[in-house]
């Protein structure tokens, strides 16, 4: 049985007092949650170490967004993955497509931010997915297979162990426009195909989450699919009714 996972990512969004809200609002609604759903909020760095309090004790995991690919030093506006994994955050979102697209983050870089993030305990939710125009040209399966190889195939199987996945096709991100379940469940097992020709059996115990415009009406239909295990939430996990009732999609 692979692990079932819901993870907000909150983006640039929400004041500290609004996150701390938010995350009231998750916690009033979280015995809905059926036994075996981890949770996982994804908040601003700004928010991690009131937002680990709130969270303790109580079986919702919390992230950061990003981190850098060095351990401390003169890098003006960098946060590490050691500061990350003091505030109490467990995971680590790497490789969003924003990150890449914006940032100009490759997948050298993502790979020294995947080792140093494993490094420091923290457990990378790891992003791949292709743009609009890759899957219009029918390149998207070799696009996503770079990326996997680039980063997550140069780990070790003890590292492995520790990664989430999620898939997030770019042309899915706050469009609204949602990857038909089977075109999600496609991609998820093609993804699992790359991680056995390096792993082998170890790839089916990988949880790799969907992302993209996914929302408590269509979370259903996505999370049925046998190679999905969750979803990497956006716009719908700034509304804590719409996080849980995605949660409540198995
Ligand atoms: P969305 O974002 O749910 O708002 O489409 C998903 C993501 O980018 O992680």
């Amino acid at each position: 049985m692979r692990r079932k996972i819901v993870a907000g990512n909150w983006k640039m969004n929400t004041t500290p007092a609004e996150g701390k809200a938010l995350i009231a609002d998750v916690l009033a609604k979280v015995g809905e949650v059926p036994a075996g759903v981890e949770l996982i909020v994804s908040t601003p760095f700004t928010h991690l170490i009131p937002a680990a309090e709130q969270l303790a004790n109580s079986g919702v995991a919390l992230a950061a967004q990003n981190c850098a690919n060095h351990e401390s030093g003169a890098y003006t506006g960098e946060v590490a993955p050691a500061m990350v994994a003091a505030t109490g955050a467990t995971y680590v979102i790497l490789g969003h497509s924003e990150r890449r697209e914006y940032y100009g983050e490759t997948d050298a870089l993502l790979l020294e931010k995947t080792k140093l993030a494993l490094k420091h305990n923290l457990a990378p939710i790891f992003c791949i997915g292709e743009k609009l125009e890759e899957r219009e040209s029918n390149i998207h399966f070799d696009v996503v297979k770079t990326q996997i190889e680039a980063v997550v195939c140069q780990l070790s199987s003890e590292e492995l162990a520790k990664v989430v996945l999620a898939y997030e096709p770019v042309w899915a991100i706050g469009t609204g426009k949602t990857a038909t379940s089977a075109q999600a469940q496609e991609m998820h097992a093609f993804i699992r195909s790359v991680l056995a020709a390096k792993f082998g059996k170890q790839a089916e115990e990988v949880a790799i989450l969907y992302g993209g415009s996914c929302k408590p009406s269509n979370a259903n239909e996505i999370f049925a699919q046998p190679d999905v295990d969750g979803g990497l939430i956006g716009g719908a996990s700034l509304v804590a009714a719409d996080f849980i009732a995605i949660a409540k999609s198995f």
